[in-house]
Formats: structure tokens, sequence, C-alpha cells
């Protein structure tokens, strides 16, 4: 059983990478972005706190972030693997994930980077706006989500570089052909490993 993390910019098509990916490797994609969304639809509590910085595309804040993640991985249903979609987004979230995972006796196997050029996460994700209506798809909310990307979560990318985790994938061109290249990738990377 594999732990993963996927880390893409908004737009890099990480979400539907992480379905695909997390498919072929028999763990259950954990993305905060849909937790998040599906505590907003239920109107509870947390929803209701994250929402106001979802709708400005700021990061919600990591106390409420770590313990919606540290609950979620508490479930027997990824206690063998899963692949993390929008977590660690930030060095402070990062240490926060080291600590619960040291807890458990739990190691991260590898993390997936996907790349793409600004130009096509900006016309990606104004697509989706006008195909979802996803209320913090909008022109200036975008332009801070990606700028948030390199300030916040680049680092974490660096990190975990750091310890020789990462493996690269080029995000361009479509779906079915950047799915192959992260499997060929990360079925490579861990097969290097074992
Ligand atoms: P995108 O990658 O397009 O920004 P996500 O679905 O990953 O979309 O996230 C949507 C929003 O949810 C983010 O803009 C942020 O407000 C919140 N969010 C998701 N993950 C985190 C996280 N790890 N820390 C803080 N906020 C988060």
């Amino acid at each position: 059983m594999t732990r993963m993390i996927i880390i893409g910019a908004p737009g890099s098509g990480k979400g539907t990478q992480a379905e695909y990916l997390a498919a072929h490797f028999g763990i259950l994609p954990v993305s905060t972005g849909e937790l998040f969304r599906s505590h907003v639809r239920e109107l509870t509590e947390l929803g209701a706190e994250a929402r106001a910085f979802m709708d400005k595309g700021e990061l919600v804040p990591d106390r409420l972030t770590d313990a919606m993640v540290a609950r979620r991985l508490a479930d027997d249903d990824v206690r063998n693997g899963f692949l993390l979609d929008g977590y660690p987004r930030n060095v402070a979230q990062l240490a926060a994930l080291d600590a619960l995972l040291e807890g458990k006796g739990q190691r991260l196997d590898v993390v997936v980077q996907l790349a793409a050029e600004d130009e096509e996460l900006v016309q990606r994700l104004l697509k989706r706006a006008r195909e979802q209506g996803r209320s913090d798809d909008t022109a200036p909310v975008i332009r801070r989500r990606l700028e948030l990307y390199r300030e916040e979560t680049q680092p974490v990318v660096s990190a975990y570089s750091e310890r020789g985790i990462v493996v690269e994938v080029d995000g361009g061109g479509d779906r079915e052909a950047i799915t192959e290249r992260a499997i060929a990738a990360v079925g490579s990377f861990l097969g290097t490993r074992q």
C-alpha cells in the first residue's frame, strides 16, 4: 500500500489526476478542497468558517485544516494507503503532517508534482468557471490562488525534494496522456526504492 501526495498549482488538473492515480494504485484520494466543499454543502460549522476563506482564494487557517485532515486520516479506509490532494499547502501543514504520520508509525512514499505553464493554468481555471460555476473561480480569486501557490506551496515541494521523494510529471496535454505519464513515473520511482 502506498502513501502518496499530489501537488500542483490550481488548474494543474491535480484533482482529476488524483482520482485516476488513486484508482490505479488501489488507494483512496483525500482532497482537502473536496472535504471543505462538502462541509460547506452540509452547512457544518467548519464549512461556515472555511467558506469565507475559500471564496477569497485564501488558505483556510491551519488549525482547521490540520484537524480536518487528522480526523480523515484516522478512518479505517485510509489506514494502509491514501493519496492526499491539496495538503500540505504550506510548510506549517507539512510539519503537522510529519507529526501526524510519525505518531502512526507511517511514512510517505512519494510526492507527485504536476507541472504546468501559468498561461495554461489560467485558461483551464476560467474554462472550469464557465462550466462548473465554482464560486472561487473568478479572475481575481484565481490570481490570488496562483500567487499563494508560488509563495506557500512551492516551498513544500522544495522540502520534499530535499528528501528525495518528489517525482515531477509534465501536466500539459490531454488527461489520459498525463495519467499515463504519472503512473509510469511513480511506478518506476517506487520500483527503484524497493
Ligand atoms: P485549487 O487547487 O483549484 O485551489 P482546491 O479544491 O484544492 O482547489 O482548494 C479550494 C480551496 O480550499 C482553496 O483555495 C483553499 O481556500 C481551501 N483549501 C484546500 N486545501 C487547503 C489547505 N491544505 N489549506 C488551506 N486551505 C485549503
